[in-house]
């Protein structure tokens, strides 16, 4: 599966003592320190690439920071608010990372979707359920299923 982050890589660098300060994109003053980091083509205080979520140093964290609506995130922040499990094998949307979702082998659910494809009943924690053809069924459809095909005469 192909990742579609947004994701941007930070470069340290090293202040020439004679080349003109160049204006922090944070803060907007100037950068006087010894290092800088470059990162979306701009400039930053060390202090000042941070992460808009959890405040931590971007520079420090990896050499790596992540965008999205105007926000500067780190790959953490990023993926907990914008990353995606996968998609739901009942409705095959998009589930985001920071939802709920039910597992069943190597499928994932919305909490929503995760029902008997038949009958629609939704199942509580403990509650028994099969996955045949990648559909989830209820014991019920589940045995019923099995009892066609093994009573039905087969039809050609
Ligand atoms: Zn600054
Ligand atoms: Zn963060
Ligand atoms: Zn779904
Ligand atoms: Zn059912």
């Amino acid at each position: 599966m192909q990742r579609k982050e947004k994701s941007f890589g930070i470069q340290m660098l090293s202040v020439q003592p004679d080349t003109k300060p160049k204006g922090c994109a944070g803060c907007n003053r100037k950068i006087k320190d010894r290092y800088l980091l470059k990162a979306l083509d701009k400039y930053w205080h060390e202090d000042c690439l941070k992460c808009a979520c959890c405040d931590c140093r971007l520079g420090e964290v990896g050499s790596t920071l992540y965008t999205k609506a105007n926000l500067i995130l780190c790959r953490r922040d990023y993926l907990r608010l914008f990353g995606v499990t996968g998609n739901c094998a009942a409705c095959s949307k998009l589930i985001p990372a920071f939802e709920m979702v039910m597992r069943a082998k190597d499928n994932v659910y919305h909490l929503d979707c995760f029902a008997c494809q038949l009958c629609n009943q939704r199942f509580c924690v403990g509650d028994k359920f099969f996955l045949k053809n990648n559909m989830i069924l209820c014991q019920t459809d589940y045995e019923e299923g099995l009892m066609k095909e093994g009573y039905a005469p087969q039809v050609r």
